[in-house]
């Protein structure tokens, strides 16, 4: 049978195309950013992500996603793999992909996780662990184009080391506000006892409901469910929270 005909935008994004590494950057002792060129890139929006699909010399195949750290520049795409220790895919790519190698890349992909310039309500980014990537990308381009949207970040990791993007967030970006919780161990003389989010966190470190925020949620299924189950809890609209989830709450 032959396969349905697409519009041609779809089919572009639809498309595998050769993304060859560029460049690996150290973001802690399990993360790192690769960088690839994709020679077609169509561009993208910040909090799109992208499949990657690797291929064994035996034929075997396998893919997963991936969020856009980087603000739209070009043929270049950064993504921020998170290595889990008993992973397919992931070890691979954090330790193995060497730059010159190629992988194949197909997107991008999403139309609602994601933040569009136009947008000029206030902005909360809750990000869980490596589900600050396509937030990253949200800041990034918001930078980039010297956008004075109001932002505030909560960003909750287990412990400093394992913070992503920190000397970058450490930087001075007017109008964004960041708020850091810890999960099991913090800085030295840190207010705030670790543990997971809670309702005070996103009253004190968001947006109060009338102001009428969009609340981008991104992390594992559990961290994504747990904090946009207290954002509608404190009075946000479900309409007004967009999640996206990486998987396992492990
Ligand atoms: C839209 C989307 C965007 C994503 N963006 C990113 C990103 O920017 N950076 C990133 O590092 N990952 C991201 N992920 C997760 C990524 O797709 C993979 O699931 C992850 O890298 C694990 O793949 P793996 O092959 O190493 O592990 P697998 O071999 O698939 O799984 C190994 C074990 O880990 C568990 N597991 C799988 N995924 C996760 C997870 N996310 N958290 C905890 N445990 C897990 C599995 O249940 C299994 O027990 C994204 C996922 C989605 C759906």
């Amino acid at each position: 049978m032959a396969g349905a005909t697409v519009p041609r935008r779809l089919g572009e994004r639809l498309r595998w195309r050769a993304a060859r590494l560029t460049e690996r950057v150290t973001e802690t002792g399990t993360a790192r950013t690769l960088v690839f060129d994709v020679p077609g890139w169509p561009g993208h929006l910040a909090g799109q992500h992208v499949d990657v699909r690797l291929t064994a010399e035996d034929g075997y195949s396998t893919q997963r996603s991936y969020s856009l750290a980087s603000a739209p520049d070009g043929e270049s795409v950064a993504l921020t793999v998170q290595r889990l220790e008993d992973g397919e895919v992931s070890p691979y790519l954090t330790d193995e992909l060497a730059v010159g190698d190629l992988v194949e890349l197909r997107g991008p992909v999403g139309g609602w996780f994601v933040w569009r310039t136009e947008q000029k309500e206030p902005i909360l980014l809750v990000g869980g662990g490596s589900g600050l990537v396509p937030l990253m990308a949200m800041i990034r381009t918001r930078r980039a184009v010297s956008d004075r949207t109001p932002f505030r970040l909560l960003y909750s990791v287990r412990s400093p080391d394992d913070q992503l993007y920190t000397a970058e967030l450490r930087r001075d970006d007017p109008g964004l506000d960041k708020t850091y919780l810890y999960t099991r161990s913090t800085p030295e003389h840190w207010p705030r006892p670790p543990g997971h989010v809670t309702a005070s966190d996103l009253s004190t470190g968001g947006w109060p409901p009338d102001f009428e925020p969009t609340c981008y949620v991104c992390g594992s299924t559990g961290f994504v469910e747990t904090a946009a189950g207290l954002l509608v809890a404190l009075g946000h609209h479900p309409g007004r929270i967009r999640t996206e989830r990486f998987g396992p709450s492990a």
